[in-house]
């Protein structure tokens, strides 16, 4: 039995004060506020929340960070230098990058992560020995960083979609897709559950799956989580309706995706029967905030789709940002700069936002501090230069990745002192992009 001591933390009922918290064999065996520190409990360095789930992340996208700001452009243009990139990549630069990132995340209080994960082959397109090598490097890498991980493994049949069709994978996407939807099944069946792990699937988008092949990728998620990316660009929605008459959104839905078990990444260009389809399927929408103001995306009807149903979840995507309060507050600004007002969400939505509805898209329970829960919190500093003078329940609004102390996954510390049990992220990602030459 570990026991520790908060000033304030985040329990499902809002932000109490003076909470013991008390952990055996990796659960939350007992928390109580308002009570005195005991002399055996730990104290904790700052405001606690419960663990926070990054919903959405292609690690390797993190090589690109402060790199493609040089010649302007729109999302297409970054598209092309990120698969520059993804040629270079193999299975050994991919576990270092991993792990790099993963360390980076939970330095920053992530404690859950959604891999999307859709970089699957060699550079020909053949498959590795172990088929899943790749996506193995990335469960090597959590457990070694300590995070939850659900890998989402993608489905990516095509090359791209237009009012005529659905184009072949070019050669950089060969890579990226397998020969047909039975072979991405049969490689999927491979993939093995382990502690830590959780499996789930995705369907990259309607422009890489046809929609013959959806149904085949809903059902192989069975209970598990499946991930979409969703209406991310105008283009989309304009090749989608030109084929088949219809929104990417109305598509999903004819098919069976879309339930409480699905998130849709994105969801930023919707049109109002889109946002009906979602929240009435009890869909999860996935927010990159960070990543769709870097990428130039647009700003999306966050407010309009939890009101219609959908629970609401955030993730870092492309990494230009791994910063959960930076995607947190990001969501509330967005939503205040399209809508003229302020509070679109209380501090309250945003933390449950950022972990418990996290959580629950990617197929783990908690994400809550209480009796039974897996133990997983972060501790948030509230003396530091950003901090100081903040109320506790309004901290997520001040606070940088920099202000996490502590964070503890499954009762195991796994950030102290602001420092990683595996050494330092830093080091580790500027190994990984010295083999990447990307520094
Ligand atoms: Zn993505």
């Amino acid at each position: 039995m570990t026991s520790y001591w908060a000033a304030d933390a985040w329990l499902p009922d809002g932000c109490q004060s003076a909470v013991r918290i008390r952990i055996e064999g990796g659960r939350f065996a007992d928390v109580q506020p308002g009570v005195a520190r005991d002399p055996g409990d730990e104290a904790l360095p700052g405001v606690v929340l419960p663990g926070l789930a990054n919903v959405h992340s292609h690690a390797f996208h993190r090589a690109l960070r402060g790199r493609t700001h040089g010649g302007g452009g729109t999302f297409w243009t970054w598209r092309e230098q990120m698969y520059a990139l993804a040629t270079r990549l193999d299975p050994d630069s991919y576990l270092d990058l991993a792990r790099a990132v993963f360390a980076e995340m939970t330095l920053a209080g992530y404690t859950a992560v959604g891999e999307f994960h859709y970089l699957h082959h060699d550079r020909g397109g053949r498959g590795y020995a172990d088929p899943n090598a790749l996506g193995a490097g990335l469960i090597q890498a959590a457990a070694e960083v300590g995070i939850r991980l659900t890998l989402l493994d993608a489905c990516y049949l095509s090359g791209g979609l237009t009012a005529g069709g659905h184009l072949p994978l070019d050669e950089i996407q060969q890579r990226f897709g397998d020969s047909d939807i039975d072979a991405w099944q049969a490689r999927v069946a491979l993939l093995r559950p382990a502690a830590g792990l959780r499996l789930g699937v995705a369907v990259h988008s309607v422009r890489a799956v046809p929609a013959e092949a959806l149904s085949a990728v809903r059902n192989a998620a069975g209970e598990g989580a499946l991930h979409v990316h969703l209406s991310e660009q105008p283009a989309e929605n304009a090749a989608c309706q030109a084929y088949y008459g219809r929104s990417p959104t109305q598509l999903l839905d004819d098919h069976g995706v879309l339930s409480t078990r699905t998130t849709a990444v994105h969801a930023t260009h919707l049109t109002n029967t889109d946002v009906a389809i979602l929240g009435g399927s009890g869909t999860t929408a996935g927010f990159c905030p960070t990543t769709e103001a870097d990428l130039a995306d647009g700003i999306g009807p966050a407010r309009r789709l939890f009101d219609a149903g959908s629970p609401l979840a955030l993730g870092s995507d492309q990494h230009a940002v791994i910063d959960p309060f930076a995607e947190l507050h990001g969501l509330e600004l967005h939503e205040r700069l399209a809508s003229g007002e302020r509070g679109r969400f209380t501090p309250a939505e945003l933390v449950t936002f950022a972990s418990e509805s996290g959580y629950r898209s990617l197929g783990w329970e908690g994400g809550r501090i209480e009796p039974g829960a897996p133990a997983d919190f972060v501790v948030v500093r509230a003396d530091s230069v950003r901090t100081a003078g903040t109320r506790p329940e309004q901290i997520c609004y001040a606070a940088t990745a920099a202000d996490v102390e502590q964070v503890v996954i499954g009762g195991r510390t796994i950030v102290k002192d602001g420092c990683h049990h595996l050494g330092s992220p830093s080091l580790l990602l500027a190994a990984a992009l010295d083999r990447l030459g990307e520094r």
